[in-house]
């Protein structure tokens, strides 16, 4: 169902186009559409979870393999050195607007802290 209705979903399917920069049998990663960074990327699963709040002790590996490709795509991005945000946003006093997780990759530019 959710394969139908969400936008990250229709992503992994191919229904809706994206810049994708890496995938795997797991995980799919891709460019923001509105990039906040030089580098600004999403790895998502490819499987529907739709937030931290949904993921159980089943997802632990699956969302470790995550931050590992997150690293992946800054690294292919000239990031390693220099340094990147991992960011995963979880429901409405996050920001969270699309409900399939996902981690936000953000670099190429000094990034300030605390986060708005
Ligand atoms: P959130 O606010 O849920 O943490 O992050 C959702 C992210 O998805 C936002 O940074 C937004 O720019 C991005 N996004 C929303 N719709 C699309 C889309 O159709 N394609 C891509 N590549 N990114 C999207
Ligand atoms: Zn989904």
């Amino acid at each position: 169902m959710a394969e139908q209705t969400c936008l990250f979903c229709k992503i992994v399917a191919g229904a809706i186009p994206a810049a994708k920069l890496f995938e795997d049998d797991r995980a799919v990663a891709f460019g923001d559409i509105n990039p906040q960074a030089p580098t600004h990327a999403l790895v998502i699963p490819r499987a529907h979870v739709a937030s931290l709040n949904e993921a159980s002790a089943e997802d632990e590996a699956l969302l470790g393999h995550l931050l590992v490709v997150a690293a992946r795509v800054a690294r292919e991005a000239g990031h390693s050195e220099g340094g990147f945000r991992t960011v995963i946003n979880t429901g409405a006093d996050a920001g969270q607007s699309v409900f399939h997780v996902h981690v936000h990759v953000l670099g190429g530019r000094r990034l300030t802290w605390p986060p708005g």
